[in-house]
């Protein structure tokens, strides 16, 4: 591993500083520490809350990711505090957590690693803590003190598995105060030790460290296939994209609401169909804190081929069905009086031939465990290059997967909002109502498949939302809903980005002003394209991905307050929008058996950001009602009974509602967001 150290970045820092900028660089090497894992330290003196100077330790705070570390993620515990701890035989957590703060120097502050005292009882003034892949691939194995004296000889020390908190820093302290010459430490199935006088001293013995490690391994992996010959064939990709479409949404329907993703690449098809998977994967992490995003062990699906989606499907349920069982009885068996299972469902699905996927709440979680996953992918092979790969025991894996030090970094996260863990499709989502629905979904925690002719626009949309909403949030797909294939590949699209589907926001449509006897045929046809057979080929294709999720769905069809109230002049957008409205009554007969809802919104005359309302529409519709275009807004608004104008968030409010729980027992309805107008109240 190469040192990232840069001593034109560095030489102008010192102190807290410094540390910062060596965290980030230990958090920029993934085979080093990921999402959370590995902490920092630097012994100061500072100012108390008296004005006195006093020796302080500035530790990375629980719940932040050295990545990204800043200055106030570090804490200040004071020094004093920790090293009267030295005397105590044991503590427990709860009594430790209390005790770190009340030593804390900023009142208010993030609460110290878990790790703290580790940090605190070396007597060194920089010291670092990996979760190096490198390093435990020395240590999950039958060999490990053999594999680690033969790399490091006797200077670097390693120590028995213990789960992270008093006692393991009191064994450090121990061995420290036993072995003075000792250069670094290992935790044996966890991670590093490292330290020195400075924060460069720190960082460079972990760098040196984690190379000597991934020298070893290189020369014992050389010319070794140590997953075995491969047992299952990974075909094609677009193969492999075929069955993936087929298999995520009734792999989300049994896994419940969550979003999936799916790593197909070499490294990771490579071990899934090996001969040694199926048993390897089964024995436990890489080290501990996996276990909370991960979970102890993955779901192994034994299929002998993945060409077939209707083969692989029953393999897949009954192995989702195996893994709740093992899972409960490892919980039941485990867990202290008191402690409720809640989700017995598996983070990770490993499908020989295929790959992987992971589940998440959100798409984030979903890549977090898929890096952690390929981490332990990485550590399995090396390990087992060097003997039989073992791991924590099941208590060991349990006592963190559930221990509440370290599902407190869980609940720093806001709470989960109405639509999460939920996948929507909005058409004609580039502009206008589509626009604004997308954007309100997605505010409500949705994640958001944005289709629309204008691909650009789509796209443009997706990366407004990731930007207010995070990351992965929404994907933008050229799509065009009078044709069955664009209006397949973009659903196929939303599978492979999120997993399945949960809402459908049926909105795309076209406006065609025009005298019947004046009209030509193309323009009639053009329209029902468009208002008509677009909705049914999106609904159509909702439906079937509804059924195959078998959790049932929401669709919501945007139509016009036309359907109940038409236009002179305006027959192949009346008709059309009616037919429209048509389909998605017959949709809420056909759906409802399955749990699966639909429902209509009539707007009325929403201008802004509208691609329906073209100059053309504009000249043609004035016309039509004997005015100018500069009075046509102004007419719209006042010939509803509200006088009011109607905006694409007016109309995203109505399509939320009948997309959220809120509206679960309401199917086949109309609800109007037209400011009142007479002849289209429904009835
Ligand atoms: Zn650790």
């Amino acid at each position: 591993m190469r040192s990232r150290w840069s001593d034109d970045e560095a030489g102008k820092l010192s102190g807290l500083d410094l540390l910062v900028y060596a965290s980030r660089l230990i958090g920029a090497e993934t085979s080093l520490v990921v999402w959370g894992g590995g902490n920092t330290s630097i012994k100061v003196s500072e100012q108390d809350h008296r004005g006195r100077v006093i020796p302080v330790l500035r530790v990375k705070g629980s719940g932040s990711d050295l990545k990204s570390v800043q200055k106030k993620d570090f804490p200040g515990v004071r020094m004093d505090d920790i090293l009267a701890l030295l005397d105590r035989e044991d503590m427990p957590d709860e009594e430790m957590v209390a005790y770190l703060a009340h030593a804390l120097q900023d009142v208010g502050g993030p609460r110290p690693s878990i790790e703290t005292l580790l940090h605190g009882f070396l007597p060194a003034e920089a010291v670092i803590h990996t979760h190096a892949d490198a390093i435990v691939s020395l240590t999950n194995n039958d060999r490990a003190r053999a594999v680690i004296s033969g790399v490091y000889g006797r200077r670097v020390l390693p120590l028995a598995y213990r789960r992270p908190g008093f006692r393991i820093s009191k064994d450090v302290a121990e061995t420290l105060r036993d072995h003075p010459d000792a250069t670094a430490l290992i935790l044996e199935q966890h991670g590093t030790i490292c330290w020195g006088k400075t924060v460069r001293d720190a960082y460079e013995a972990t760098i040196a460290l984690i190379t000597a490690a991934e020298e070893a391994i290189a020369k014992r992996r050389k010319g070794r296939r140590v997953f075995g010959r491969p047992c299952v064939l990974a075909r094609a990709p677009a193969d492999r994209r075929r069955v993936a479409i087929a298999i995520a949404p009734r792999l989300r329907g049994l896994l419940g609401r969550c979003v999936l993703s799916l790593d197909g690449s070499d490294d990771v098809l490579e071990f899934v169909s090996s001969a040694a998977a199926e048993e390897l994967s089964q024995i436990g992490p890489a080290t501990p804190d996996h276990t909370i995003y991960s979970k102890r062990l993955p779901c192994f699906v034994p299929a002998d081929r993945a060409d077939d989606p209707d083969r692989l499907l029953p393999v897949i349920a009954s192995a989702v069905e195996r893994f709740v069982r093992d899972y409960t009885a490892y919980f039941t068996a485990h867990a202290p009086p008191g402690l409720a299972l809640t989700d017995p469902m598996p983070r990770v699905v490993l499908i020989p031939g295929l790959g992987m996927f992971t589940a998440g709440k959100d798409k984030r979680t979903a890549g977090i465990i898929e890096d952690i996953y390929r981490h332990t992918i990485a550590v399995l092979g090396n390990a087992s290059a060097f003997g039989r790969y073992v791991s924590l025991s099941a208590q060991d894996a349990f006592d963190v997967e559930y221990w509440p030090l370290e599902l407190y970094k869980l609940t720093l996260s806001p709470p989960e909002k109405e639509l999460a863990r939920r996948v929507a499709l909005v058409t004609g989502g580039a502009s206008g109502i589509g626009r604004a629905a997308a954007a309100r979904l997605a505010r409500e925690g949705a994640h958001v498949v944005i289709g629309d002719l204008d691909e650009a626009g789509a796209r443009k949309v997706a990366d407004e939302i990731a930007a207010a909403q995070g990351a992965g949030r929404a994907i933008g797909v050229g799509m065009d809903v009078s044709s069955e294939a664009s209006v397949v590949a973009a659903f196929e699209a939303g599978v492979l980005a999120y997993g399945g589907l949960d809402i459908l926001v049926s909105n795309a449509g076209i406006a065609h002003a025009a005298p019947v006897d004046r009209m030509e045929l193309a323009d009639w046809e053009r329209s029902f394209a468009v208002n008509a057979t677009g909705h049914f080929l999106v609904g159509r294709a909702a439906l079937k991905g509804f059924k195959a999720q078998g959790r049932g769905g929401v669709m919501v069809f945007v139509a016009t307050k036309n359907v109940m109230s038409p236009g002179k002049d305006f027959a192949a957008y009346s008709a059309s929008k009616a037919a429209e409205a048509q389909l998605a009554k017959v949709l809420a007969l056909e759906g409802g058996p399955v749990g699966v809802r639909s429902n209509i919104v009539n707007p009325d005359a929403v201008f802004r950001d509208s691609k329906l309302w073209s100059d053309e529409v504009r000249r043609e519709r004035a016309a039509a009602q004997g005015i100018s275009v500069a009075e046509l807004e102004d007419f719209y608004r006042k010939r509803n009974v509200l006088g009011a104008p109607i905006l694409p968030e007016d109309v995203a409010e109505a399509i939320l509602f009948l997309a959220s729980d809120r509206s679960s027992k309401t199917t086949g309805c109309t609800i109007t967001v037209d400011g009142g107008i007479r002849d289209a109240f429904p009835r």
